[in-house]
């Protein structure tokens, strides 16, 4: 059970107020009884002395009545003359009878010292069990024999003795509870001094403890109190301190997690998600923030155990690459210790990478496309060397065929190895472009003039429209922008199997637009949004077989992007193509 302080402090003044009564009031009892005992004491002393004289000069038996009523001895009850042997000669009572032996130890004293004998006090006895009497002898000594002649023996009632301390005790007693009483009324005040302010300390520290920055106590005292309210309010500051500083610590945390590109989530030490910033959410989807580690990741198709994870110290995990929706997650898990230095918990970092991924992967496909485009017409033109030097050289007619078709697939080469260097002087910024003032109707008109022949060749009807407007002036690089036209009109061309139409139109709105439709093959939906990856092809036989190298929309775009335009593509499969290219207007 818990004892308040005010209640332990009245104790304390009770039991000194007790302890301080009980020793004073022994000493004033002890004092008090040997004072009233002694006083009875010399009475019988001074009686037996009168006796004696009496005594002495009487020849005759003493009448001790006679004695006894002429000597002023108000607490005298018991007088009696003994015989040397101590047995009674005569007495003033009849308690003892004539020839009784006295058992008194002070007659037994008087018989052997032949000196007067005087009852011990007895101190504290009870008014029951205690002596009821006080006595003395005296004896008498006849002075040339030196024997004992007569004992005087006088006793004395002492319940005055009795009375005087039971009085005593009384007015103790009273004094006491007096003294307790006031002791408990200035205890509780003395207490209620030092307990108000720490009753006000405790419950300011209750609010500190329950994050309540209370403003500073006043200090009353510059006693202890006042140097604990004065510690207490250094702490409170300080605490404010340390919390606005965790706080702003805290904040500024969660500023950076929320605004990391990497996914970050912590699990405590049972595995529970208690932390992870939105990216986690568009990385993972479906999350929640109780779920347990050993429920994500598995679900991920991911095998590893929170258990060793946490066991396994700084950084246990690294880089481990994981598909999820889509996207290429590089994972990081390292676990956090507590204060203690004891695993308190796992970090787990996701690093978006389908980007390199993809970049990677890129890499790998062009690589194996240009190895697989030159493959091809090396495998065609070896095959023909080979045959002509075996004898078929001879054979003129076959022989010009054989070169004819050799001299197509170094052309091939070459352009591929032309358009392979252009990408890389764009990829790299080393192209260098030759900007200036250029009238875009001209250089359709000039491309046109040049296509015409194979426009004819294949049977397709042209149309050429402008919007009427007064110039089509762009900035840019001529040759560039011709081999864009060059590149987009010949695919109309090429992929218009059936004699078609192709649509030539210019317009000037927010910028200069030329639009070239054809109603060839179309391109699958599916392909549209790849169609400007190098290499892409619908269909890789076909394009082959038409000379293409698959490179020339990227080609095309990538100029027409360095020219600050655009280009978009609708196409529709069986209907036709139309690709349209936006440029800055050039006053
Ligand atoms: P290629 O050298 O193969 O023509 P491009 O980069 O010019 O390469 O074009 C890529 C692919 O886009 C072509 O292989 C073809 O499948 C498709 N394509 C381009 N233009 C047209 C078009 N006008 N009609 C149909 N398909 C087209």
């Amino acid at each position: 059970m818990r004892t308040s302080i005010q209640l332990k402090i009245v104790m304390i003044y009770l039991s000194v107020i007790m302890i301080v009564m009980m020793i004073i009031g022994t000493f004033i009892v002890y004092n008090i009884e040997e004072r009233d005992y002694k006083s009875i004491q010399s009475d019988l002393q001074e009686l037996a002395d009168e006796i004696k004289v009496r005594l002495n000069w009487q020849t005759q038996k003493p009448n001790l009545e006679d004695i006894k009523s002429r000597i002023n001895v108000i607490h005298v009850n018991h007088i009696y003359i003994l015989t040397p042997e101590g047995k009674v000669d005569a007495g003033t009572n009849s308690e003892l009878l004539i020839g009784e032996t006295v058992k008194s130890e002070v007659v037994i004293r008087a018989i052997n010292t032949k000196k007067p004998a005087t009852a011990a006090i007895v101190h504290f006895a009870n008014k029951n069990t205690g002596p009821k009497y006080t006595d003395h002898a005296t004896p008498i000594v006849d002075p040339y024999t030196n024997e004992i002649t007569a004992i005087i023996y006088v006793a004395a009632n002492i319940a005055r003795v009795y009375e005087n301390m039971s009085e005593v005790i009384k007015t103790l007693a009273i004094g006491s509870i007096v003294a307790m009483g006031i002791a408990v009324l200035f205890g509780i005040a003395f207490s209620k001094m030092i307990t108000a302010p720490i009753k006000q300390l405790t419950a300011n520290a209750k609010k500190l403890a329950a994050g309540d920055l209370i403003k500073r106590m006043p200090i009353e005292s510059n006693d202890e109190i006042g140097e604990l309210t004065q510690s207490f309010n250094y702490m409170a500051i300080k605490l404010g301190h340390t919390m606005e500083a965790i706080i702003s610590e805290k904040n500024k945390l969660e500023k950076i997690f929320e605004h990391m590109a990497d996914g970050v989530m912590a699990f405590d030490r049972e595995g529970v998600l208690i932390h992870t910033n939105s990216i986690c959410y568009e990385m993972l989807g479906s999350l929640n923030m109780d779920h347990r580690f050993n429920y994500i990741f598995p679900k991920l198709g991911m095998k590893v155990s929170f258990e060793q994870l946490l066991k396994g110290g700084e950084t246990v995990a690294a880089g481990e690459i994981l598909e999820v929706n889509g996207r290429y997650l590089s994972m990081h898990f390292a676990s956090y210790a507590s204060a203690k230095d004891e695993p308190d918990g796992l970090v787990v970092v996701m690093q978006d990478v389908t980007k390199q991924q993809k970049l990677d992967q890129m890499r790998k496909e062009f690589v194996a496309n240009v190895s697989h485009e030159l493959r091809t017409p090396l495998t065609t033109v070896k095959s023909y060397t080979e045959t002509l030097m075996e004898g078929a050289i001879e054979n003129t007619e076959l022989a010009m065929n054989f070169l004819s078709v050799m001299d197509k697939e170094a052309d091939r080469m070459t352009t591929l190895v032309h358009d392979l260097l252009e990408l890389s002087r764009i990829d790299n910024h080393q192209i260098q472009l030759n900007f200036k003032k250029l009238d875009l109707q001209k250089l359709v008109e000039e491309t046109l003039e040049a296509q015409v022949i194979h426009i004819d060749k294949k049977g397709h009807k042209l149309i050429y429209e402008t919007d009427g407007a007064k110039s089509y002036n762009i900035q840019g690089d001529q040759v560039r922008i011709k081999q864009v036209l060059h590149n987009i009109l010949s695919n109309a061309i090429k992929y218009s199997m059936d004699p078609g139409t192709i649509h030539i139109k210019i317009f000037k709105g927010k910028d200069v637009a030329i639009c070239i439709q054809d109603t060839g093959i179309g391109i699958p939906d599916q392909d549209l949004d790849r169609i400007f990856e190098r290499f892409y092809r619908v269909d890789k036989a076909r394009s082959r077989k038409m000379g293409g190298t698959g490179l020339g929309l990227s080609i095309a775009k990538e100029l027409v992007e360095l020219h600050g335009g655009c280009i978009k593509i609708n196409s529709k499969v069986g209907k036709g193509t139309t690709v349209t290219l936006h440029f800055p207007i050039s006053n």
